[in-house]
């Protein structure tokens, strides 16, 4: 568990204030210049030595992708951060609290990481939902402005740098890296090939890194405490502290900021209250966000909520947004609903994503009233097969995942209602 002196998000319950005063009082924008003293290939080094990975799904070491972008960024072709707080994988809301209640640390992250990369702008992309959060957003960066901590010489560094608040308008697929990068174009978001990756041709061709909220905002704590500190938290490969989001059936929904590989039943025990109806009740846990595969109850109970750990059963920690089910969970009909959404929510670029979720979508909802016949669960899964891996972003993935992991846990499940209805094989063949 993880010890409260070692908590980088102090105010995540807004218990105090946003304000630039308050986050001061907290120890961001103490002393930034002394952190960027250091230099910019120094900070990449020592969020290398932290092993931070990337908090917005995808686990990409983040010292690493910094490295990527070019030490001496072209005449006419300057270097971009974007900041990625489109939140909206079903399950996931944890940037939302970090700019509600802890804006600055994101701000200043903002700057340490884009110094770091030599980028001379930081964009953040927020969620078109996200009314109030944009709110507060607009006035930390207003603030921070203000008090001469961005702009030209930001924080008395020597450095100009200056930051963007750019609110999206509803769209789940803008959360992909290069579709946000079209959306800021001013272009429809639909994501690009790549390669090129960001850092090669990103926002107006130029490089770019595109970091999610919880990367940007712990940067400067890890410079602050040092790499050693962040990397004794967690395991080789997980280090360190982690923004979960428990929601469901659990007593006490809540984001908490947790030890990288903390057990399930602790990390619920501890912090959510419980299983509704106790632990026997558990059905099902979706562990990182509507785009990971479910695990079943009895797999889930002692494992280890980080990269690794959920990887070993065959799902992922993604944004460690945990989706908890109880035995009075539908869990056809909720996997079915996630199909709808990526049915709704694909861009409509690749044949096997515009098509295939639309289908895959259809046979789900004939899986949940039994109409289907026995036969069609074996095609539904080859069809998430010839989708996963076969489009341009990983949304034919996302799409794919749910479907597999339903059928690899609850087959007997969906089984049962097509028998129920009396569409088994054998009555097929006597009819045909
Ligand atoms: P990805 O693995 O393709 O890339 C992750 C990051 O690493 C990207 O920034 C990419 O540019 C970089 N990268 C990967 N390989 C690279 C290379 N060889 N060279 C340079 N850079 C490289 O994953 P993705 O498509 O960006 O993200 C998928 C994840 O997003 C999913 O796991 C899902 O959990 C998550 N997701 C999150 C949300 C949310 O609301 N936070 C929404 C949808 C999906
Ligand atoms: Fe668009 Fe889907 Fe292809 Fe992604 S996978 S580019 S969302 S059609």
């Amino acid at each position: 568990m993880l010890d409260d002196k070692d908590r980088i998000f102090t105010n995540v319950y807004g218990f105090q204030p946003w304000n630039l005063e308050a986050a001061r009082k907290r120890g961001d924008w103490d002393d930034t210049k002394a952190l960027l003293a250091r230099g910019p290939d120094q900070i990449i080094e020592d969020i290398k030595a932290s092993g931070l990975r990337g908090r917005g799904g995808a686990g990409f070491p983040t010292g690493m992708k910094w490295s990527f972008m070019p030490k001496e960024p072209k005449p006419g072709r300057p270097s971009f951060l974007v900041i990625n707080a489109d939140e909206s994988e079903p399950g996931s809301c944890k940037d939302r609290e970090i700019i509600r209640h802890d804006p600055h640390k994101l701000i200043e992250g903002a700057l340490v990481a884009g110094f770091a990369m030599r980028a001379r702008a930081a964009y953040i992309y927020i969620r078109g939902e996200f009314i109030y959060e944009a709110k507060v957003l607009f006035a930390a960066v207003e603030e921070a402005y203000a008090a001469g901590l961005l702009g030209k010489n930001a924080a008395g560094s020597g450095y100009d740098f200056d930051v963007f608040v750019h609110r999206g308008a509803g769209a789940y697929i803008c959360g992909e890296e290069t579709a946000q990068i079209e959306s800021l174009e001013g272009k429809k978001g639909q994501p690009r090939l790549k390669p090129p990756f960001p850092a090669g041709a990103g926002l107006y061709g130029c490089p770019t890194t595109v970091n999610n909220v919880e990367s940007i905002a712990v940067a400067p704590t890890i410079l602050r405490r040092g790499a050693a500190w962040f990397a004794g938290i967690g395991r080789e490969g997980n280090k360190g502290t982690k923004l979960f989001q428990i929601s469901g059936h659990v007593n006490k929904p809540c984001v908490v900021e947790e030890a990288m590989g903390i057990p399930f039943r602790e990390l619920i025990d501890r912090h959510a209250g419980g299983i509704r109806g106790g632990w026997d009740n558990l059905l099902a846990v979706i562990p990182g966000g509507s785009s990971v595969p479910l695990v079943p109850a009895a797999q889930i109970m002692d494992a280890p909520m980080d990269f690794d750990g959920l990887k070993a059963l065959g799902s992922g920690l993604g944004t460690a947004a945990v989706i908890v089910m109880d035995k009075s969970t539908d869990i056809v009909r909720a996997i079915s609903r996630l199909s709808y959404f990526y049915k709704h929510e694909s861009c409509g670029q690749c044949t096997p994503c515009r098509e295939g979720t639309g289908w895959m979508w259809r046979v789900m909802e004939r899986l949940r009233t039994g109409e289907a016949r026995i036969d069609e669960i074996d095609t539904l899964l080859d069809v998430t097969k010839q989708v996963e891996g076969h489009t341009i972003c990983a949304l034919g993935d996302a799409a794919a995942w749910p479907i597999q992991g339903l059928l690899r846990h609850f087959r007997p499940e969906v089984e049962r209602r097509i028998r129920e209805r009396g569409n088994d094989g054998a009555m097929m063949e006597a009819a045909e």
